[in-house]
């Protein structure tokens, strides 16, 4: 199978250290500011703003707003880079699943800056342990990185694990099965709207990365019957 997983919120942690990330980034580029704790609160609401569900959209290409495509957030994603941890011993999981026979592939959205996510996925150590990293958002839409997939990999099964589930809604194939990862920081903001995510068939939930082993054993149960 093809197991491709997001990165943030699902293989490492670079949520719980967003606001300590601007705390350390005002300190190194703007040491004059005053209130710089009240600073780091109030970007990390508007960042937050970034990550909330947008129903049925992802259909573009987006380019984010220059503010944020400058030095300071290139010391932001830094600096966040080095306050973030894997979750659940992710780089061990990828190594299974590919011990396993499985194609394992990093899928994900571009961050504000380009090649900010590689760059992200080389600094926690991971980027080596797949067998193809694919970002969109800038370059492809989630459609055209979906068919680069198929067109290198052909149409077998393929496991999509994010945990941002709004992002499956539209994309996709009869081929794809959907796997939730619930981090609870990103599930808040579906917890309003829940029933969004009666539009994604074949959704599996799982709290614990490991349990992708389950979901593999389930999906191939399921459909050899
Ligand atoms: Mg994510």
């Amino acid at each position: 199978m093809i197991v491709a997983f997001d990165f943030d919120g699902t293989l490492a942690d670079t949520y719980s250290c967003i606001e300590e990330a601007f705390k350390r980034t005002l300190e190194r580029r703007c040491r004059w500011l005053p209130g710089k704790g009240l600073w780091a609160k109030l970007l990390t609401k508007i960042e937050l703003q970034f990550e909330r569900p947008a129903f049925g959209k992802h259909k573009k290409k987006s380019k984010p707003p220059f503010f944020l495509r400058t030095k300071f957030f290139e010391t932001w994603f830094e600096e966040r880079a080095k306050l973030t941890k894997p979750i659940d011993d992710s780089p061990g999981l990828l190594r299974k699943l590919k011990e396993a026979g499985h194609t394992v592939i990093s899928f994900s959205a571009e961050d504000f800056i380009d090649g900010m996510k590689v760059k992200r996925l080389k600094e926690i150590g991971i980027y080596d342990l797949f067998d193809d990293v694919i970002v969109f958002g800038r370059e492809l839409t989630i459609d055209e990185a979906f068919r680069l997939v198929r067109g290198k990999y052909g149409d077998e099964i393929f496991i999509w694990v994010d945990d941002k589930p709004w992002r499956f809604i539209g994309h996709g194939d009869g081929n794809t099965e959907y796997v939730w990862y619930y981090f609870p920081f990103t599930a808040k903001f579906i917890e309003k709207k829940r029933e969004g995510l009666a539009l994604i068939p074949h959704l599996h939930i799982i709290r614990d990365l490991w349990s992708i082993f389950d979901v593999i054993e389930r999906v191939k149960q399921e459909r050899s019957s």
